[in-house]
């Protein structure tokens, strides 16, 4: 008898489309015999993908940590340092990392955990080459302020925009500001291709090059420059392109649990201040605890059901072991401390919801 096993919850669950939407896409594949090289499927989703988000552009990649790396490269920032938030996932600085650049941490605003553009001027030295800032949890950057900064200082600006897929803020696509924004499409984001990534690219100069340097930097026999292979699969394009139909009814039902949460755990919780003027993408659902240590005591008492949110973000990044120095962010570091996100995915049962709240009632101090 299994009656006792109770399935778990886990912070996420991969959208899987349906098996025969999906194998239609395979044959395609088979029967093409085109496994990889800019594919027919490839140019598909790519296609698909600029009409959904209303964007001009977009450059589908292996990954969104080698989409950060390639928009590096693909604007010649060779050498120097890089303002960023250290309240993102480890990947937005070991791009920088890999590239041998110097991450600068620019602490956030403690409302909507994204880079505080009133501390940004203190930290430009006459090395620093960019901004990168990351729309953490699909919640919108201050990306008026932040682009007159880069302009008065003559810096590049790159979204990690991972979380971003689908956010509107005042009325346009997320991903369309900056110089570039990049995307990723791995397994647990909202938007999936197994693995996978993008650039969205605004100045067309800055596109050919990043065209060229994901492909090796050659052109048939016409080597132009030094590359790297960041070139995704027709495989990877199918289970995009299955997903695809279905991404309305993805973010509808997030968009539901959402609000279920949202009804059942104010003033239990510190949730988020989202901006004015933004459209949501329900990608993330963090709830603010009052402490560690009521942190610790839900998720004590989540595990006894099976459920397990997850500690996003932690650490702060600026707190990782490898780093040179530490410079100090203590609003992230606080936050990173005791934030967490809770389960979200169309999959997820509401009565599970209703479930995980009532734990996090009954366990939070009053
Ligand atoms: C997931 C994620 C990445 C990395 O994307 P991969 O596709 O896994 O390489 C980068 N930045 C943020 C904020 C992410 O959440």
């Amino acid at each position: 008898m299994l009656t006792n096993t109770k399935e778990k919850i886990f912070v996420t669950k991969s959208y899987m489309p349906p098996l025969e939407e999906y194998m239609q896409y395979v044959n395609r594949v088979f029967e093409n015999a085109q496994l990889t090289n800019n594919g027919p499927l490839v140019r598909e989703l790519e296609e698909k993908l600029i009409e959904f988000l209303g964007i001009e552009n977009i450059q589908y990649v292996t990954n969104g940590t080698i989409a950060l790396q390639l928009a590096l490269r693909a604007l010649d920032i060779e050498d120097g340092e890089v303002i960023t938030t250290p309240f993102s996932y480890v990947a937005t600085t070991s791009a920088i990392l890999w590239e041998k650049l110097t991450p600068v941490y620019v602490d956030i605003e403690p409302d909507n955990f994204t880079i505080d553009p009133k501390k940004i001027e203190e930290k430009i030295t006459d090395r620093t080459r960019a901004i990168m800032p990351v729309h953490v949890f699909g919640y919108a950057c201050d990306v008026d302020t932040i682009q007159k900064i880069a302009d008065k200082y003559h810096l590049k600006v790159i979204y990690d925009s991972a979380h971003a897929f689908a956010s509107v803020y005042k009325h346009r696509p997320l991903v369309t500001y900056g110089d570039i924004s990049t995307l990723s499409f791995h397994a647990t984001k909202l938007f999936h291709t197994v693995e996978g990534g993008a650039c969205i690219i605004k100045d067309e100069i800055v596109k050919k090059e990043l065209d060229l340097l994901k492909r090796f930097g050659h052109n048939g026999d016409e080597h132009f420059c030094m590359g790297i292979n960041a070139k995704q699969s027709e495989m990877h394009a199918a289970m995009g392109l299955a997903i695809f139909p279905h991404l309305y009814e993805i973010i509808d039902k997030r968009r539901i649990i959402c609000q279920l949460y949202d009804s059942l755990l104010e003033g239990c919780v510190k949730l988020p201040k989202k901006q004015e003027g933004l459209e949501y993408n329900y990608a993330y659902y963090p709830v603010v605890f009052k402490s560690e240590k009521e942190l610790l005591r839900v998720f004590e008492a989540l595990k006894k059901e099976e459920i397990y949110p997850r500690r996003y973000f932690y650490p702060s990044l600026n707190k990782l072991p490898y780093l040179l120095d530490y410079q100090p962010c203590p609003i992230s570091e606080d936050i990173a401390d005791r934030i967490a996100c809770l389960p979200l995915y169309p999959a997820l049962d509401l009565s599970i919801v209703e479930k995980i709240a009532k734990i996090i009632k009954t366990t939070v101090d009053n």
